[in-house]
């Protein structure tokens, strides 16, 4: 059956195939604080935590990823390159408390075209990948030899 979860570090939603059910025990949770102090530039970027008291007091996580058992234990679902890091004590590159968050889109912007929204964007991707497919074979184009 197909599924999607999403991962608790990165906040991405992965298939269900490629996840990890890690319990929170073996995650070293101060990897994934909030890296902003009131005092430092960083701190207006940072985004408030989900949790502000328990084992997951001030990570930057999605609430999403989080599982409760029935016995009391914990699980965090984790998708590959999230598991890879933290299982070395690393800090994901793309998770939550490494500052890749960019909040929830906005009522009024949520119905955007492509266009519209690398207009009204702040900061755009570098690359757009837009394949294009040629359903007329018959036509000879004039580079053909
Ligand atoms: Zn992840």
């Amino acid at each position: 059956m197909l599924g999607s979860f999403t991962c608790t570090s990165c906040a991405e939603h992965v298939w269900n195939t490629k996840h990890f059910d890690v319990p929170i025990a073996d995650v070293n949770l101060s990897v994934l604080r909030s890296p902003g102090s009131p005092s430092t530039d960083a701190a207006q970027f940072v985004p408030s935590v989900p949790f502000v008291d328990g084992l997951l007091d001030g990570a930057l996580v999605d609430p999403a990823g989080i599982i409760c058992e029935a016995g009391g234990s914990v699980l965090l679902l984790l998708c590959p390159p999230c598991k890879s890091a933290l299982s070395c004590s690393k800090l994901p590159q793309f998770s939550l408390a490494n500052l890749n968050v960019l909040g929830s889109v906005p009522p009024e912007l949520s119905d955007l075209t492509l266009i519209e929204e690398l207009i009204v964007a702040c900061c755009h991707a570098k690359m757009c990948v837009v394949k294009l497919q040629d359903h007329h074979d018959d036509v000879e184009l004039p580079t053909a030899q």
